[in-house]
């Protein structure tokens, strides 16, 4: 028993830390998140779209049926278990399958269409980590479902761009786009490629073997050499193009020409999930290429019947929020800040802490970013922790100045200090500070429906 006992006292206690590819987002970090956020907002208002948020986890078959039994998504990297009433659940690995279960589940068709929804949600992807690729990772996506039209896939693009020029990163991106029609032609095109691949399949690499069999059209966009040289000589999907697919691509780009967005047009592209047709567009890293897309997207005109609805067109893209912040971090591009304090207040005594608490909040609500030392700190220990704030005041409340209804503020640049009377010091700080710096924001009143 003591033997036992000793051999476990020598053991180590494990560091517990997250799990691989699956990081804590810091405060530093969430600056970048918050202004993206608030940047898509911003334009997703301006377009009208609303935002909605699908469950974390849901039934595996929302994925199963969406994204394609075939995909290296749902092959290789669903977070799948079974509940305790074993059923098989799923943390979501993209939003798109979400918000049509969810169009459907609620009649939205009834709503008038096309209905236009935005997320901004974590995912889930059993990935291999590493730069730019996790375990769980963020992402903000625009949708268009209920109407079929070229003009709405560049809708996507064009917010999208929007959005990246608003974060300083449009010149680093690439458009790449594709048309892979409808169903119909694209069966045929299958079919030819399997032709072109028989007698070579000793060219492929694993992956692609296997893709021969289950998802013939992922062969075209392998990133290992000898598949990309095969790739390059395959047949063009140009050539099984029906005359209705051309023209609506032909509409998109010139719809693009008209917005005056550049693009790529990329016969190779073709994504990595079964329910697209028609559009298909990536934004690619200008230097490095498809591994590192940002984002992309395109026409689902099969989805929302695949989920049990009634035959319904859809369009949309989404964009990883981490690989957006590596772009930004690349550009320099520093966002703006709000979590800078104005003030400190530091007290000694009970009864000071008391009046600190009120003067505190007479403060906040006068649009002041104050903190104070609330534990049991001596003020030299206090005045450190004003320096850590890195405040330009700070206030400080002794027993004296509180017996003789006063408070000093001392200016921490200069290192110099005067006494204010209680009542004048809140309108004192406003001054200093400046009514232009206040932390104002108001989300809006509240009102009560007679
Ligand atoms: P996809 O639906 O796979 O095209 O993903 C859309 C975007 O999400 C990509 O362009 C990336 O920016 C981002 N993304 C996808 N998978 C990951 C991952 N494992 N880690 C980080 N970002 C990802």
């Amino acid at each position: 028993m003591s033997d036992d006992n000793t051999s476990e006292k020598a053991v180590k206690p494990r560091k517990i830390q997250t799990p691989p590819g699956i990081h804590d987002i810091l405060p530093k970090e969430h600056d970048y998140f918050t202004f993206i956020k608030k940047v898509v907002r911003h334009r997703a208002r301006q377009s009208g779209f609303r935002r909605i948020s699908t469950p974390i986890l849901e039934f595996t078959e929302v994925f199963d049926r969406s994204i394609g039994d075939s995909t290296d998504i749902v092959q290789k990297e669903m977070y799948t278990f079974e509940d305790r009433g074993g059923r098989s659940m799923t943390l979501k690995p993209e939003g798109t399958a979400g918000v049509v279960r969810a169009y459907v589940q609620h009649g939205m068709k009834e709503f008038p269409q096309p209905v236009e929804l935005y997320y901004i949600e974590p995912h889930f992807r059993y990935d291999r980590p590493q730069k730019g690729r996790y375990r769980q990772f963020w992402q903000f996506g625009f949708e268009i479902i209920g109407e079929s039209d070229p003009a709405l896939d560049v809708q996507c693009i064009y917010i999208a761009n929007k959005i990246f020029e608003d974060l300083g990163v449009a010149n680093r991106l690439t458009l790449q786009i594709n048309n892979i029609g409808s169903p119909k032609s694209r069966a045929k095109y299958v079919e030819a490629i399997e032709n072109f691949y028989v007698g070579k399949e000793r060219s492929l690499c694993e992956n692609c073997l296997a893709r021969l069999e289950t998802n013939p059209l992922r062969l075209l966009d392998c990133k290992e050499e000898d598949c990309q040289i095969l790739a390059q000589l395959a047949p063009k999907f140009e050539q099984f193009r029906s005359e209705e697919d051309n023209h609506f691509h032909n509409l998109v780009k010139e719809f693009l020409d008209e917005l005056e967005i550049k693009f790529v047009e990329n016969e190779q592209l073709v994504r990595g999930l079964d329910y697209y047709t028609q559009t298909v567009f990536e934004f690619w890293d200008s230097e490095t290429g498809s591994q590192n897309a940002v984002g992309g997207g395109g026409r689902y005109d099969g989805l929302v019947e695949e989920l049990g609805g009634e035959s319904t067109p859809g369009t949309g893209f989404s964009v990883g929020i981490e690989r957006l912040i590596y772009h930004m971090k690349q550009a320099n591009i520093q966002v703006p800040s709000k979590d800078n304090v104005h003030v400190f207040v530091a007290q000694l005594g009970d009864l000071a802490k008391k009046k600190c608490l009120r003067l505190m909040d007479q403060l906040r609500e006068r649009g002041v970013k104050t903190v104070g030392a609330l534990g049991k700190g001596s003020m030299k220990a206090q005045m450190k922790l004003a320096d850590k704030f890195g405040v330009p005041y700070t206030l400080i409340m002794g027993i004296t100045e509180v017996r003789e209804g006063t408070v000093i503020i001392r200016d921490m640049a200069k290192g110099q200090q005067r006494f204010v009377k209680m009542e004048q010091v809140v309108e004192e700080v406003v001054k200093l500070i400046g009514e232009e710096n206040l932390d104002l924001y108001s989300p809006g009143e509240v009102t009560v429906m007679p």
